[in-house]
């Protein structure tokens, strides 16, 4: 089995949840009651994979590319500052073979949205659909996530780099 090349990141992001919609996840647009707090639009689900593209590739964090003190990033579209990254680990050589990520939120309920936001990642990065795992999972009514106060992602990411001696 031909294993050289291979790299495996990952990433994980919290946001505070704010009274008033609507919710923005994983690019896609979502009717709810509640927002999500941060400096930029404070998509978590594509924060967290915008991380673990970076960190497979060794390059840093969203906060050293984009810092939040920045005012340049203030209510920035997460969906740009991804393709953004990706573009780095691209020229760095690597090719993202496949995500697979967990939103966690105990409201709303996320699994009817599970396809369109797969369908987003991969209009981002430009792939295959299928090559984008999305899971939702809710905090079963205990720490901040399950009293409703935060959604929190995470994302793994598998790299490749052709020609690639390690
Ligand atoms: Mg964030």
């Amino acid at each position: 089995m031909q294993v050289q090349g291979l790299r495996i990141g990952i990433g994980h992001d919290t946001h505070r949840l704010g009274p008033g919609g609507p919710l923005r996840i994983g690019g896609v647009t979502i009717d709810f009651d509640h927002h999500l707090i941060g400096h930029s639009d404070s998509d978590v689900l594509l924060h967290a994979v915008t991380d673990a593209l970076l960190g497979a590739a060794a390059l840093g964090d969203i906060g050293e590319l984009f810092p939040d003190t920045a005012a340049e990033n203030a209510g920035r579209d997460s969906g740009e500052l991804l393709r953004l990254a990706y573009a780095r680990v691209r020229d760095a050589g690597f090719t993202c073979l496949n995500l697979d990520c967990i939103v966690f939120a105990q409201r709303p309920k996320l699994g009817p949205f599970k396809r369109t936001i797969a369908a987003r990642i991969a209009e981002l990065l430009e792939l295959d659909a299928d090559r984008i795992g999305v899971k939702a999972k809710t905090g079963e009514l205990v720490g901040p996530v399950g009293r409703g106060e935060a959604i929190q992602a995470e994302c793994v990411a598998l790299l490749y780099r052709a020609g690639a001696e390690d």
